[in-house]
């Protein structure tokens, strides 16, 4: 496996400002922030993508960015809102393949946009949705 960074940062062979850590995840400043107090959750376990995860760390991912997200907004830093991300693979935009979500402090008038597409402004047909819906439902393995 080549060299992880956020693995090297998890087992104290590089740097990192840490805010959280427990047996499952640890939480540390993004290097390059979208905002001042931009945070990542990252589990100990080395996985790429988000499937490749074992449940209970990923479920402690959330916890740990729902408990980052009151943080911020005690902090004292400007938050007055919170996007989560997760990019999910390289199409997604994941540049570092070690499962992280994003915390990231927004306020009004910070400056970023989130960008899509024009297909996203035109509602899908009923029948384009089930037969997406049914083709994932196929492959969510339980009952919905
Ligand atoms: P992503 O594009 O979702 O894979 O995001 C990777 C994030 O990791 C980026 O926001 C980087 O700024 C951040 N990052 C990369 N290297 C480090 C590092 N050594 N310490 C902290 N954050 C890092
Ligand atoms: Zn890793």
């Amino acid at each position: 496996m080549p060299t992880c960074i956020f693995c090297n940062i998890l087992s104290d062979l590089a740097p990192a400002q840490f805010v959280y850590h427990d047996e499952l995840c640890a939480a540390f400043m993004d290097i390059r922030p979208i905002n001042p107090g931009h945070v990542l959750v990252v589990p100990r376990v080395h996985a790429a993508l988000l499937s490749e995860l074992d449940q209970a760390s990923a479920g402690r991912l959330l916890q740990v960015a729902q408990r980052v997200d009151a943080a911020l907004r005690a902090s004292g830093l400007p938050c007055e809102g919170v996007n989560l991300f997760l990019a999910d693979g390289r199409p997604a935009g994941q540049e570092v393949l070690h499962v992280h979500l994003h915390v990231i402090p927004r306020f009004h008038g910070d400056g970023h946009h989130l960008r899509f597409s024009s297909a996203y402004f035109t509602a899908t047909a009923v029948t384009e949705l089930e037969k997406n819906a049914d083709l994932i439902r196929t492959c969510m393995g339980g009952k919905v």
